[in-house]
């Protein structure tokens, strides 16, 4: 069994764009990310505060806008377009959850797609769809990195995926069938689950729910994918995956943490820089 280092990877793509903003810093192009948050959410705030770090060592300029539970829908879209139109911002990225009280569908729609970062305009999934060139989702775009990065092949594979979020279920799968995987999405109306994730190859769990996938649900040798992130009772972070005994089964697995999570930093970093990048071009 071989451990999927998701935190080294990350590393190594950080230390790879931070000589591409090098580059574009003597070409006069500084990237910059600007990032919204509305209201208070404690876990947004370590979120944002990873994010402004990690944009810092890379060389990106952040710049953060908190706004209050008190923001209008049309104030919060008033801000996006005053983003949109500055030259300097090369990424723009709403922090989910935003109160609910307000529309964040509608406001990922107003994000310009060239700058959206995340991924979420409808555009760039529709281009991710029709496999064309746009921002992928930073934490499907990470899980395929690391499946790059340890050479294992898709093409042909059966993929499983549990979880079928705009964030994260719906795009891997458009990213698993753009690499010729065939592939399977199941969710909490789905039937004998693990009948289905016996069948293999790759398995992603993004789901939600603490250790779910037990070892009965895994192939011999099949490369299971933990993107879950949840908190235990003593604290602990736990993916989605029962790691102690899945991991004996399993020829690769990513532990939580050091798996999926650093690597969504990552992808979201060289979005940032492929976007400004882009303006080379124009
Ligand atoms: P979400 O929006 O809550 O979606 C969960 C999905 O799982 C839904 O499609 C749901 O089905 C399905 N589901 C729930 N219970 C199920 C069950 N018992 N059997 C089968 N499917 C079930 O969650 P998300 O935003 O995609 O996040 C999923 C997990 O990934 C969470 O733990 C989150 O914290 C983590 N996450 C991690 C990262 C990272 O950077 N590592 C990034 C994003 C999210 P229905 O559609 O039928 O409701």
């Amino acid at each position: 069994m071989k451990i999927i280092d998701g935190k080294e990877l990350a590393k190594k793509i950080r230390e790879n764009l931070k000589i591409e903003v090098g580059e574009l810093r003597k070409k006069g192009i500084i990237p910059k990310l600007a990032v919204i948050m509305v209201g208070n959410n404690k876990a947004s705030e370590v979120y944002v505060r990873n994010k402004s770090k990690a944009c810092d060592e890379i060389g990106i300029e952040f710049e953060e806008y908190i706004k209050g539970n008190n923001i209008s829908q049309k104030e919060l879209i008033k801000l996006i377009d005053n983003l949109n139109n500055r030259k300097d911002i090369h990424g723009i990225l709403l922090q989910s959850p935003i109160p609910e009280n307000l529309n964040i569908r509608q406001a990922f729609n107003e994000i310009d797609y060239r700058k959206d970062v995340d991924g979420f305009n409808p555009i760039n999934v529709g281009k991710l769809s029709i496999g064309e060139d746009c921002f992928i989702s930073c934490t499907p775009y990470g899980v395929i990195k690391m499946l790059e990065e340890y050479n294992i092949d898709l093409e042909g594979k059966r993929a499983v995926i549990i979880g079928r979020s705009n964030i994260v279920g719906k795009p891997l799968l458009q990213c698993l069938l753009n690499k010729n995987a065939t592939v399977t999405v199941c969710h909490s109306k789905t039937k004998n689950i693990r009948e289905i994730t016996n069948e293999a190859d790759i398995l992603i769990a993004a789901l939600g729910k603490p250790k779910f996938v037990t070892e009965d649900m895994v192939k011999e040798n099949a490369v299971v994918i933990d993107v879950g992130i949840n908190r235990s009772e003593e604290g602990k972070l736990v993916g989605d995956v029962d790691f102690e005994n899945v991991s004996k089964k399993a020829a690769y697995i990513t532990p939580v943490p050091g798996g999926v999570g650093p690597m969504t930093i990552a992808m979201l970093m060289n979005n940032v820089v492929k976007s400004a990048k882009l303006t080379l071009e124009k």
